[in-house]
C-alpha cells in the first residue's frame, strides 16, 4: 500500500494506534492481528473470488479487511467501536469497494444489509478475527437468521472452537455442537498462538470454518422444541438422558411414559446425552412432540 507496511505489521500497528491515540478495550474483546500469515490462512480458509462478498464482523484497525479487499468483489465491516471508525475510514480509502458499518452486530438488521450490500454478488462469506465475550451469541445470530451465507471462518476461542466441531461421545460434545453442527459443517482450520495478537489474549485461539449447510443437519417438527429438548439432555452431564428428561418435562410423575417414549425414540433410557448423534435428538423430539410433550 503506497510503499507503506501492511495494516498488520508490527510497526504499522503501533504507528497507526499511537497516531489516533488509541486504547485497547478489553471489554469489546479487542485483540489486534499483527500476523500476515494468519491473516492470509483465514481469507483462504473462506475461499474468496471476484464474484464473492465478505461480511468483517469486528475489523479494528482494517488489518483482515485490507486482505478480503483484496479477494472480494466487495466487504461491508461492521464495527462496534466509534473511535475505530475514522481509522478504518483512513485505511481503506484507497479502495472503492468497502462499506464501513458503525453498530452493534448483534442489533444490526442483516437481512437488509444483506439486501443492501450483497445484492449483485454469488455468494457471501462472514470472515472475522471475532471478540471472544460474544462469540456463540454472534455465530448463533449468523446460523439462525438463515441469512445466504455460503461460509463462517472465524478466529475464536480454542476450546469453544473444539465444542463446535465435536463429535458424539466425546468430552467436548454438548448442546453447542448440537447448536452449530445442525446448521452448518465446522471444519478446524488451525491453532493460534497468542503471539499473533496485541495485546495477547489469556486463552488460546484456533480459526474454524463453518460451512453452512442449505438445510438443516436433520428433520425436526419444531426446532425450537428440538434445541429444548437438547439442553434438558445435557442440563447435568453426569445424569442419564432419562433422569434429565424427567426433571425438565416430566417434573412430577411419568418415568414409565418417557422411559416407553425413549424406546420409541431407538432410544435406551440409560444412556447420556452425550452420547446422543444429531439425528438421534432429532427422532427423540418428534415423538415427544407426536406424544403431546411439553414444558
Ligand atoms: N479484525 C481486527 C483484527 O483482526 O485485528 C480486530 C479483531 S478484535 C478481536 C474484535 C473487534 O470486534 C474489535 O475491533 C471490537 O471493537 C469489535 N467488536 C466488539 N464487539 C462488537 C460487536 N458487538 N459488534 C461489532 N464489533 C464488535
Amino acid at each position: 500500500m503506497n510503499g507503506m507496511d501492511d495494516i498488520a505489521s508490527p510497526r504499522r500497528t503501533k504507528e497507526i494506534i499511537q497516531r489516533h491515540g488509541f486504547s485497547f478495550k478489553k471489554s469489546l474483546g479487542q485483540n489486534f492481528l499483527i500476523d500476515q500469515n494468519i491473516l492470509s490462512k483465514i481469507v483462504e480458509a473462506a475461499g474468496l473470488d471476484s464474484t464473492k462478498g465478505a461480511l468483517e464482523i469486528g475489523p479494528g484497525i482494517g488489518a483482515l479487511t485490507e486482505k478480503l479487499v483484496q479477494q472480494a468483489a466487495t466487504v461491508t465491516a461492521v464495527e462496534i467501536d466509534q473511535r475505530l471508525i475514522p481509522i478504518l475510514q483512513e485505511v481503506m480509502e484507497p479502495y472503492s469497494h468497502v462499506h464501513i458499518h458503525h453498530g452493534d452486530v448483534l442489533k444490526t438488521d442483516l437481512a437488509e444489509l444483506f439486501h443492501r450490500n450483497f445484492a449483485n454478488v454469488s455468494k457471501v462469506s462472514v470472515v472475522a478475527n471475532l471478540p471472544y465475550y460474544v462469540t456463540t451469541p454472534i455465530l448463533m445470530k449468523l446460523l439462525e437468521e438463515k441469512l445466504p451465507v455460503e461460509n463462517i471462518v472465524v478466529m475464536i476461542q480454542k476450546e469453544v472452537a473444539e465444542r463446535m466441531a465435536a463429535s458424539p461421545g466425546t468430552k467436548d460434545y454438548g448442546s453447542l455442537s448440537i447448536a452449530v453442527q445442525y446448521y452448518s459443517v465446522p471444519e478446524l482450520v488451525c491453532i493460534v498462538p497468542k503471539t499473533v495478537f496485541i495485546p495477547q489474549p489469556n486463552v488460546e485461539s484456533a480459526v474454524i470454518r463453518l460451512t453452512v449447510r442449505e438445510q438443516p443437519a436433520v428433520e425436526v417438527d419444531d426446532e425450537a422444541f428440538f434445541f429444548q429438548v437438547v439442553q434438558a439432555s445435557f442440563a447435568q452431564r453426569r445424569k442419564t438422558i432419562s433422569n434429565n428428561l424427567k426433571s425438565r418435562f416430566f417434573p412430577k410423575d411419568g418415568r414409565e411414559r418417557l422411559d416407553a417414549l425413549l424406546v420409541e425414540a431407538g432410544i435406551e433410557p440409560s444412556r447420556r446425552g452425550e452420547t446422543l448423534s444429531l439425528q438421534e435428538f432429532a427422532t427423540l423430539s418428534n415423538v415427544l412432540l407426536k406424544a403431546g410433550i411439553r414444558e
